[in-house]
């Protein structure tokens, strides 16, 4: 009798996980099958059965070893770096920004160079001395809260989604809307095969339909226990008014100075390479120069040399009035890039100039002076404005100008340390470079590693799995103490190791 009612207790419960009711819980068979939202792969309409499903994942997750951890990164990874041909290109005919090979690199490498597992080995803390032992773990958070950008919908995902499942968590994403369709489909492969080798679905859930209304949705949610969000100033404000922990890695307007040691060729070759890189839609990417007067007119027709396409005044006022708009009314009033004119090619700007170029041009420039809208405008398009200055002071108090305080990006070019370490603590942005392109600071032709995910306002900087991560302590003290054979009050000797 006893054994038949729990037969059907169980078939009731496998046929209710099917059809999607309530949650069933563990079987203890490493979560295989008997899961309320298996089967959906991560892709969800609804905010509420998003976070539900990504919970179940995250409770299935936690019953894991790391090994499992890394098996299930494996597949993100080799999904990201297989398919980033077929996956790129969706993402560009989806988005229609940026510059295709860009699309498809981005993908590959965050495959290849993004900190997984492995990555929270780095900072191990342990206390032992008189009274016992103290190690510093590093537990996950739970459900995460994401909210991802146009201009790298799915690298941003997939970079996310490597450092949160490392640490343990699980994520629910809503993408930008112009991207929503390559994130569910990376989202869709990524659990698939997840779910096929290790058991688990719905690790990274993504609305299909994403709104603002969504991600408000995600924003309030009881069980989203952080959020971590990639975009602009508006979705930055949102979050950090959430009234959650938030990790926000918010918009940036790099500048660039180049002073009068500096190695004029390298640093023309080093702002093409960054300003026009999947058509200067990197928020870390160079936006606007600063060069001083003695070496002005060397630096403009070093950038010739290295290929880029300098546009007289002319040419420069006529774009600036097709590529930036005004937007708000009133006190809000403020400039911001043309939609038709982002993340378009060097050609197509030209054109809007009244000037013809190869397509092949990847960055066009110009003189302006400091007031043009595209030194205060993060322009995400590939044409720079440079700035002459009189000297490096004033170079290095516009550059902190036109930053805004975002304490984003910045970089100098230059063979004075001084100059260098003055600019580094004036501006204190989270990424600065010296005499190199933007992205050597992600890891791409510097040291380090790489993220899409870059949290300046929050502090967490370029992003890794310890930033998902809640420090634990676990004490284990000492048999002598607890026996009363010491005195509690007394200062004990402590080492860390
Ligand atoms: P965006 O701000 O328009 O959109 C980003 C995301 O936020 C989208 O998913 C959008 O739907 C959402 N969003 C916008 N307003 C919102 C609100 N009020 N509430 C909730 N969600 C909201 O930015 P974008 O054009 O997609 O991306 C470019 C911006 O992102 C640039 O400013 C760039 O500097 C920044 N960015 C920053 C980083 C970084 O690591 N710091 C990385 C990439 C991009």
């Amino acid at each position: 009798m006893q054994i038949n009612e729990d037969l059907i207790r169980n078939v009731v419960a496998q046929v209710l996980a099917e059809v999607g009711r309530a949650p069933i819980s563990s079987n203890g068979q490493n979560g295989r099958a008997r899961r309320g939202y298996a089967g959906r792969h991560g892709v969800f309409t609804c905010v509420n059965e998003a976070v539900a499903a990504a919970r179940e994942a995250f409770e299935q997750l936690s019953q894991r070893t790391l090994e499992d951890r890394m098996r299930i990164i494996g597949h993100i990874r080799r999904i990201s770096i297989d398919q980033c041909v077929e996956l790129g290109t969706m993402e560009m005919e989806e988005t229609k920004i940026g510059r295709l090979e860009h699309k498809i690199e981005k993908l590959k490498t965050l495959g290849e160079r993004s900190p997984g597992v492995e990555f929270l080995a780095t900072r191990k803390e342990v206390f032992s001395g008189d009274y016992g032992l103290a190690v510093i773990e590093h537990g996950p958070f739970g459900v995460i809260g994401a909210i991802t950008p146009v201009t790298h919908s799915l690298p941003t995902i997939t970079g996310n989604a490597v450092s949160m499942i490392a640490a343990g968590n699980t994520v629910v994403v809503n993408p930008h809307p112009s991207g929503r369709r390559v994130a569910a489909e990376g989202v869709r492969r990524f659990n698939e095969a997840i779910h096929r080798d290790v058991g688990i679905d719905n690790l990274i859930c993504v609305i299909a339909e994403p709104t603002l209304e969504s991600a408000e949705g995600i924003f309030k949610h009881r069980d989203i226990n952080l959020i971590c969000v990639t975009g602009g100033p508006a979705v930055a404000r949102a979050a950090l008014n959430s009234g959650k922990r938030a990790v926000v890695a918010g918009p940036g307007n790099p500048p660039v100075v180049v002073d009068e040691t500096a190695d004029l060729d390298r640093a023309a070759r080093c702002i093409i390479r960054g300003a026009s890189y999947d058509n200067n839609l990197l928020c870390i990417a160079e936006k606007e120069v600063f060069v001083v007067a003695s070496v002005f007119d060397a630096m403009m027709k070093a950038m010739e040399r290295a290929g880029a396409v300098r546009l007289n005044a002319g040419e420069v006022d006529k774009l600036t009035r097709a590529a930036i708009v005004q937007v708000g009314e009133g006190d809000h009033k403020h400039d911001v890039p043309a939609k038709e004119f982002l993340g378009q090619d060097a050609a197509v700007l030209a054109r809007a100039a009244g000037k013809n170029i190869s397509d092949d041009v990847e960055l066009i420039f110009g003189e302006t002076d400091g007031d043009n809208p595209f030194v205060p405008v993060e322009q995400m398009m590939p044409f720079v404005p440079f700035v002459r200055v009189h000297d490096v002071d004033e170079a290095i108090a516009k550059a902190k100008e036109a930053e805004h305080g975002f304490r984003h990006t910045s970089i100098i070019h230059s063979n004075n340390v001084r100059n260098m370490t003055r600019m580094g603590r004036e501006l204190d942005t989270t990424l600065f470079v010296k005499n190199g392109p933007c992205m050597a600071s992600l890891g791409l032709g510097g040291e380090g590693y790489l993220s899409f995910s870059i949290a300046g306002p929050t502090g967490e900087g370029v992003t890794t799995p310890l930033t998902f991560t809640r420090e634990r302590r676990c004490s284990l003290i000492e048999d002598l103490y607890i026996l009363g054979k010491r005195d509690p009050n007394e200062v004990p000797h402590e080492s860390q190791t």
